[in-house]
């Protein structure tokens, strides 16, 4: 076995403190990583807390790794040691079903093996996540990061990044589109991002009237403070698209009438209650609703290529690891800019 230690919640009420544990020796496809930066998603704090479902403990969140790999198994031809790699919000699949073999891996019809908070194949041994020292991944879930970019402002890219990226590119959002990002945090940041960077007219909806200097600091050309009805109302029947990030239950049918003709409001964000919403917000003007879920490994790869090529990033603020908890608070009142990243190290 190999030794690891990370920041672990015993349960979905407290907090996170040191944890030493054990993860498999580096198999013949596996390929070890010793963490360098992990990002906290929101989806962290929803399965810490069993916000979603009943969580596994204890539970070592984190599916944004970036780190140097320092141990390549027999069979490994992808990746070499000392190379910089990523781990995302998976680590295996049953890689022979359709979805697998057309790049779904998300879709996996076995169920993909989440990063954390999942059981492997064998149905028993618990996954644990990037708030830790170390991971040992199988080379076709590993990915390969550029070590051009600023490899902290990478890590978001694992999760925010192709959670947000992947929509873009299967609804071809461009140049003439018009494009909502709806909630400016972790995801959010990176929707204003790769919308502007594929062409389209991106105006920020927040209910945070102070995001608006770095809305527009991140490429946006419009924001709109929601919490104002005449701003809303400047925008009725106005988007082709809305991502909408935002993590908590919020008026659906208000977002819904800011869609033009046949527009399309993309949900990304997972809040914890079901949602609600008037049959009319649809059926007026031809609105669809629909959702996505972050990305195949292809994918997030081709993203992430694209980030090194466009000079992307997430803007990152870098915590030592005994700040968890209180990351949490601060996201949870959507003060963070505009993703919290761990500095492994400090684990
Ligand atoms: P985040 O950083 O907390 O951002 C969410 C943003 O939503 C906040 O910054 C805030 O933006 C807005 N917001 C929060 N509460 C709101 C409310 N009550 N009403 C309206 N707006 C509100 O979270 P994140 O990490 O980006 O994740 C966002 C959601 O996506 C989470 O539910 C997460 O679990 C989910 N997620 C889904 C996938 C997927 O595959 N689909 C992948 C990753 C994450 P403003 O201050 O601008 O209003
Ligand atoms: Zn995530
Ligand atoms: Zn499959």
């Amino acid at each position: 076995m190999t030794n690891s230690k990370g920041y672990a919640v015993k349960h979905a009420k407290d907090n996170f403190s040191l944890w030493n544990f054990e993860r498999r020796e580096v198999g013949d496809n596996d390929i070890q990583i010793d963490i360098l930066y992990c990002g906290i998603c929101h989806s962290d704090i929803h399965q810490v807390r069993s916000e979603w479902f009943p969580g596994i403990y204890p539970m070592v969140p984190g599916h944004e790794i970036v780190g140097r790999i320092t141990k390549v198994g027999q069979q490994v031809t992808a990746f070499k040691v000392g190379e910089y790699a990523g781990v995302g919000c998976m680590v295996d699949s049953c890689r022979t079903c359709d979805n697998c073999n057309r790049g779904y891996e998300q879709f996996c019809k076995t169920g993909a093996v989440y990063t954390y908070n999942a059981l492997e194949r064998d149905g028993k041994t618990p996954t644990y996540g990037g708030y830790a020292n170390n991971i040992i991944v199988d080379q076709k879930f590993a990915l390969h990061v550029s070590d051009k970019l600023p490899l902290a402002g990478v890590a978001p890219l694992l999760c925010a990044g192709i959670t947000t990226y992947s929509p873009i590119k299967k609804w071809k959002i461009s140049k003439g589109h018009k494009v909502a990002v709806l909630g400016l945090g972790g995801l959010g940041h990176m929707a204003v991002k790769f919308a502007v960077a594929f062409g389209a007219e991106v105006t920020v909806l927040s209910t945070s009237a102070s995001k608006e200097i770095d809305a527009k600091n991140l490429g946006a050309h419009n924001f709109c403070n929601t919490k104002d009805k005449e701003q809303v109302k400047k925008y009725n029947a106005y988007f082709d698209f809305i991502i909408d990030t935002v993590s908590a239950a919020h008026d659906y049918d208000m977002y819904l009438k800011m869609l033009a003709t046949n527009g399309v409001q993309i949900l990304v964000g997972i809040p914890e209650t079901p949602i609600q919403l008037n049959a009319f917000s649809l059926l007026s003007n031809g609105r669809t609703l629909t959702a996505s879920s972050i990305g195949g490994i292809a994918e997030t790869q081709e993203m992430l290529d694209f980030c090194a090529a466009h000079n992307i990033v997430s803007d990152i603020e870098i915590i030592n690891a005994n700040y968890i908890d209180e990351a949490y608070e601060r996201v949870i009142k959507s003060d963070v800019k505009y993703r919290f990243v761990i500095d492994c190290k400090t684990i």
